[in-house]
This record gives C-alpha cells, structure tokens and sequence, in this order.
C-alpha cells in the first residue's frame, strides 16, 4: 500500500492560536531571556529558571489549543485506510488529538502533554505536573527518585531522541507521497527529510507560506494557506 507521509511544523498549528516561537515575531526572537527557560543548562542549574519554566508551562495556549482543518484532514485520510505516518516539529500533541494514532506520529521534538524526570525518565501527562503547581508546589520534583523534572520537549543543548529520528528516517526512505507541510525546512535534521524523501523517489509536496530550500526538488509547492490546502490536496489524493 502506498506509505503517504507528512512532515510538519509550527505553520501547521498556527490556525489553531499557536505561535511559531522560532518564526520572525517569535517570543524568543522578542525575549532573549525566555530562550534560557529552554535551554538545558539553564534550567537543570538555575531553580529560579525552573520556577518560571513551571509558569510559563502552566498559562501555555499549547495545552488547550484543538486541532484545526489540516490536522484532521490528515487524520481522516488514516482512518480512510492509506497508509499514514507523520513526523512532527511540533509539541502540541495536535495530530493525536485529532485522531491520528500515537504510533503512527513521531514527535522529533518531544511532547509538551509529557513530562519526564532528568534523572529516573519517569514519564507522565503533563496534567499531573501541573496539578502539583495548582496545589502549591513552585518546581514539582519527581515523584519517584527526587530528580528534576520537566517537560518531554527538546530543549537547546539537548539531542533529539536518536530511535525516535532513525524511524522518521526509515518512514521518510519508504514513503511513496511526502508532504512538508507547515515547515520552513531549515531546522536540521528535520529538515533533510524533505531531501531524503526525494532521493528516494517520493513525490515531494511542499505546502508552505513561505518559499523553502527544497521548493526546487519538490514535484508540487503549495502557496495558499494549509488550512485550505491540505484537505484539498487529501481530496484529491484520495479520489486520485
Ligand atoms: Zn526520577
């Protein structure tokens, strides 16, 4: 059966009130202080950075946001029985929420609806973290070992999770239909998928606002906006 992927990024989301922290207006662009709230170093050395980091997690329009036109037309083409896998830059958990299956979405840069211990890897809903912050606690430890816990998403000075890219590699390789949708392709590695898949003989959809550097070996480049295109471009996949 022909294995149809997505890549996607922040512009994905952005219909559904979430900013693109990275993009031109981001925050962090604005506040260089808030990049210490996600960087590694910072936050495992500093409680005070982690006290904020709890706040800032706490008020997130991540945790409430749903899904929008382009996350469920994705998740209908699955439940229509195509072969469906999707590779996401993004940590708002908006793809499993509008029904993709959780073992069919590889999350490159983690999760913001987990938290993990720095120590143990106790992992959890990130509900529950919060919980802790509602009843009084400033920088919840881990419940299990004591350690310090924080959100599962990839902060600066971390790697990404080497099992979670070696299978969005091995998906990219094996897909037949590639759509980067939302991304600006120039994060890497995520980035290079859009290439691989290429090499590899996908047909390359580039479904962006904003020109990419792979628009020149994409078969198709899609201008207008993903809210719009991505269940017309699904349609007619799926009638093709
Ligand atoms: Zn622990």
């Amino acid at each position: 059966m022909t294995l149809v992927s997505f890549l996607t990024g922040a512009g994905i989301s952005t219909d559904s009130g979430i900013p693109d922290y990275r993009g031109p207006n981001g925050v962090w662009r604005k506040d260089p202080d808030a990049e210490k709230l996600v960087t590694y170093g910072y936050y495992m050395n500093d409680p005070e950075i982690r006290r904020r980091a709890w706040q800032v997690r706490r008020r997130a329009v991540t945790l409430t946001a749903e899904p929008n036109a382009a996350h469920r037309a994705i998740a209908e083409l699955d439940r229509s029985g195509a072969s469906v896998r999707v590779i996401t830059q993004n940590v708002d958990g908006l793809h499993q929420l509008a029904g993709t299956p959780t073992r069919k979405v590889l999350e490159l840069h983690g999760s913001a609806r987990q938290f993990m211990c720095t120590e143990c890897d106790t992992r959890g809903p990130m509900a529950e973290a919060l919980a802790r912050l509602d009843a009084g606690e400033d920088d919840p430890p881990c419940l299990v070992c004591g350690g310090i816990l924080k959100s599962t998403t990839v902060m600066f000075g971390e790697n990404l999770d080497p099992l979670v890219l070696g299978e969005a590699v091995e998906v990219t390789k094996a897909s037949e239909v590639f759509f980067a949708v939302g991304s600006s392709l120039q994060v890497h590695p995520a980035a290079g998928l859009a290439g691989l898949a290429a090499e590899h003989g996908a047909r390359l959809v580039a479904v962006n606002a904003e020109p990419t550097p792979y628009d020149d070996v994409a078969d198709e480049v899609v201008r207008e906006p993903i809210g719009t295109a991505v269940p017309r471009l699904l349609r007619e996949l799926a009638d093709a």
